[in-house]
């Protein structure tokens, strides 16, 4: 061996020695005596929430100034995890304040480049506390630990990574425009992916220069406080992200207050609506992203098993709490009874129960409220006709709980077909030609995304034109990436949240 090799790697043995490697005690019995253990799983790491959390204004923590808390629970079993601060009119007033200030202060004055370095400083730390966010967000939102953990948190990481990497690049994003800060943004989220869509919001704002309020919803509001204390690790200057938690009223407040810029809502329709009007005629920016009522096409080319999966994946996923759930699925009259009995074998095998259990594959419904609007209107499918497909499962006693349903006999003008139910429920209908099935997938007020199975190329890109969708997935569904835009036509809202076009919601062109 020649000596320079050798000389090095005697340094590198010294390195190792001094600084033993960190192995966590499971794994550390690997292949020994014959014996080995897996490495623990993420839902064993013990993470309690705290007795109570306050609100994030101006860098701080600080308590309601009305002294209001309400309890947030864990919908898998109803017991109470922490009590949350109820902020007011006069809190958001304060975090208007403290995010206008930012905005005159040196964040305002940042170059891009600076401001990445804050975003991808905040994307490593989600990174390093994945595990625990995981845990946080399926206990408060009743999501199975296998999607929080596989999607919600490396998707979160992965849009302050992606968002980063703009901040100091927008002349290349509007080429000959000088693009601005918007200003102060409200930004008010739902309760279906919790840190996730903080994220959508949060990393386009800031990649652009903007400063913000921001608004959990009140069912999740634990992750967005877990944040916080994130922004302040990463030193992100005080006021740049402001986290009011509360409910409608400290929404319509952020919503109605003067010093605010622009807001961005995701939520319901008839929220939306009243947003719009409510900044109609003002000097605010508003996108809004509201719902869906998305239509799967399965052509009777397609290949059936995929098509089956891509299905159940699309309206399972996350209890069916997903604005472009998959919940109305057109099937092309020749193999409807081919689908029909796979989707029934299918829903045989979900396994509902625990979310933190990492082979759950359905967990709790979110809330009593949202049970009880899944429950109303699969009994106004079944009064009007509809034929009601359930596996038996077992449900837990305690915590709100939905089994997957699928529901066949529809028809276009049930109310199961028209309404967004935002449950594990798939309704199901039948078409003869090509345009027969998009004339019928068109037919509702919402046009958020669809799905178009088919073996032939040709066949996805006629479809796809005619679908008045803002996503359309072919032969897979709930792919995401930072990079794709995401958003709606009619009553799902419009502008786009996602890549190159949800910098334009957070810019003026100059
Ligand atoms: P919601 O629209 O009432 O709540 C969404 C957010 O808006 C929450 O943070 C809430 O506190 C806030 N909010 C409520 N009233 C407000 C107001 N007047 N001004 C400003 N903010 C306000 O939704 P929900 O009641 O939690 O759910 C009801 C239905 O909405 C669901 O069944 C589902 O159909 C739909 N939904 C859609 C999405 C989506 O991703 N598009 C998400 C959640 C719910
Ligand atoms: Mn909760």
């Amino acid at each position: 061996m020649p000596r320079t090799t050798a000389r090095r790697t005697k340094a590198l043995a010294v390195v190792a020695e001094s600084h033993p490697p960190v192995v966590p005690k499971a794994r550390r019995t690997l292949n020994f005596g014959g014996k080995w253990e897996y490495a623990p799983a993420p839902e064993s790491v013990v993470v309690k929430p705290d007795a109570q959390y306050e609100l994030f204004i101006g860098g701080k923590f600080r308590a309601p100034e009305s002294g209001v808390y309400f309890p947030s629970i864990n919908p898998a079993n109803e017991k109470m995890l922490a009590t949350i601060a109820h902020g007011s009119a006069k809190d958001v007033d304060a975090a208007v304040a403290a995010a206008r200030k930012a905005l005159a202060g040196p964040w305002g004055k940042m170059s891009g480049a600076e401001r990445g370095k804050y975003l991808f400083r905040i994307a490593r730390i989600i990174q390093e506390r994945a595990r625990e966010l995981a845990v946080l967000e399926t206990l408060d939102g009743g999501k199975p630990i296998k999607e929080s953990r596989d999607f919600d948190l490396p998707q979160a990481a992965a849009n302050f990574f992606y968002y980063a990497g703009w901040a100091d690049k927008l002349q290349y994003a509007f080429p000959g425009r000088t693009a601005r800060a918007v200003g102060v943004c409200g930004q008010i989220i739902p309760w279906n992916f919790p840190l996730l869509m903080a994220a959508w919001k949060l990393a386009p704002a800031l990649a652009c220069g903007n400063t913000v309020v921001l608004k959990p919803a009140e069912t999740t509001s634990i992750t967005a406080m877990h944040l916080a204390r994130i922004l302040q690790e990463a030193e992100l200057p005080e006021g740049v992200v402001n986290i009011v938690s509360g409910a409608g009223d400290t929404g319509r407040a952020l919503v109605e207050h003067p010093g605010v810029d622009k807001i961005a809502f995701t939520g319901s329709t008839e929220v939306g609506k009243w947003i719009a009007k409510a900044t109609a005629g003002t000097a605010k920016k508003l996108t809004l992203e509201l719902g869906g009522k998305a239509a799967h096409i399965v052509f009777d080319d397609a290949p059936i098993d995929q098509a089956v999966e891509g299905v159940v994946n699309g309206i399972f996923f996350n209890q069916g709490h997903v604005c472009c759930a998959g919940s109305r699925l057109f099937v092309q009259e020749g193999i409807y009874s081919a689908v029909l009995r796979r989707l029934r074998d299918r829903i045989a095998t979900l396994r509902v129960g625990d979310p933190l259990d990492k082979n759950s594959d359905i967990g709790a419904i979110n809330s009593r409220a949202q049970l009880e609007k899944i429950r109303s209107l699969v009994d106004a499918g079944v009064a009007e006709g509809g034929e009601l497909m359930q596996p038996a499962c077992a449900l837990p006693a305690k915590g709100f709980w939905f089994p997957p349903s699928v529901i066949t006999g529809v028809t276009a003008s049930h109310r199961i077909a028209q309404e967004e139910i935002f449950g594990p429920v798939l309704s199901v209908l039948t078409f003869r030609t090509p345009e027969e099935a998009v004339e019928r997938a068109n037919n509702t007020p919402y046009g958020l995304s669809a799905g178009v199975w088919t073996e032939k190329g040709s066949k996805i890109f006629k479809t796809i034109a005619k679908l008045r969708a803002g996503v359309v997935w072919a032969n897979t569904y709930n792919k995401f990436d930072p990079a794709s835009p995401f958003g709606g036509y009619k009553e799902s809202g419009f502008g786009r949240e996602g890549g190159i076009h949800g910098l334009a919601n957070y810019v003026r062109l100059e």
